[in-house]
């Protein structure tokens, strides 16, 4: 289960943070590391931090975009201490490792961690159905990227101690990935400017509402193809067509 888990540190800059955060995954039991465009290499300092973990620095995947990293996790936390601009279901550590065991048995979970300078941008974080925050000091609540990965990780494991030797109830639900969600908003923009829903000189927040919704909900498989047939309905509707039955 811990392996479904796939850890993305996004941005980082401080190459000893990625040996860190390898280290603190390897102690929980968790293998799976992701750099998404980082600024600094793993190098010397980041072998000497991982210690015994220098083999999950070697599996390291680094890919350009964070949608290609969490495009086949149907579950997306993104660790962010509180964010007053995006009102988003946020969950605690603790909550965040029962959900992520709950459903690791069906498929991928993505848990992403943000730049040591700035964290993650409003666009990264909309990507997530949760936020996670750790309810640290509300005068000092920015904990050390690898240190906050510690504390995610610690969770991940204890939630994940509670299900053994218990039968696994194995989620029934198929949920939707993260590339099959973006490509229903991008066939939902683009209807809703077919309709004049959305003024593309004005789009405004219609969008990012949408996807807080839609991200909400957690829409599951069945559900999606009769979103997109509606979409599809619309499209033909806005063209003058009809769906012509045979
Ligand atoms: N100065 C940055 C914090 C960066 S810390 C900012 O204000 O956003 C690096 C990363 O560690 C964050 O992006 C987040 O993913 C994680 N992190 C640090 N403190 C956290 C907290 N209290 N709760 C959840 N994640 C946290």
């Amino acid at each position: 289960m811990l392996d479904q888990i796939k850890v993305i540190l996004v941005g980082t800059t401080h190459s000893g943070n990625i040996g860190s955060a390898a280290r603190a995954m390897k102690t929980m039991g968790l293998s799976n590391l992701v750099l998404v465009q980082p600024k600094a290499e793993i190098d010397g300092k980041s072998i000497a931090l991982a210690a015994g973990a220098s083999d999950i620095l070697k599996n390291t995947q680094i890919v350009d975009s964070l949608e290609q990293a969490i495009s086949d996790c149907q579950l997306v936390m993104a660790c962010s201490a509180r964010n007053r601009t995006l009102d988003w279901p946020v969950l605690t550590p603790r909550e965040s490792g029962r959900q992520t065991m709950a459903e690791a048995a069906k498929g991928k979970v993505a848990i992403i961690f943000g730049r040591e300078s700035n964290g993650l941008s409003n666009e990264e974080l909309q990507l997530a159905n949760y936020h996670v925050c750790i309810e640290a000091n509300p005068e000092y609540s920015s904990l050390n990227l690898a240190q906050a990965v510690q504390i995610l990780c610690y969770e991940m494991r204890c939630a994940y101690l509670e299900t053994v030797d218990k039968p696994v109830v194995e989620s029934e639900v198929d949920y939707v990935d993260s590339e099959g969600m973006e490509r229903f908003y991008t066939h939902l923009e683009q209807s809703l400017l077919k309709t004049g829903f959305i003024v593309k000189a004005h789009p405004g927040q219609v969008m990012n509402k949408l996807r807080r919704l839609f991200n909400r909900i957690r829409v599951e498989a069945p559900e999606m193809n009769i979103l997109r047939g509606i979409l599809s309905s619309i499209d033909r509707t806005a063209r003058g067509q009809t769906r012509v039955d045979k």
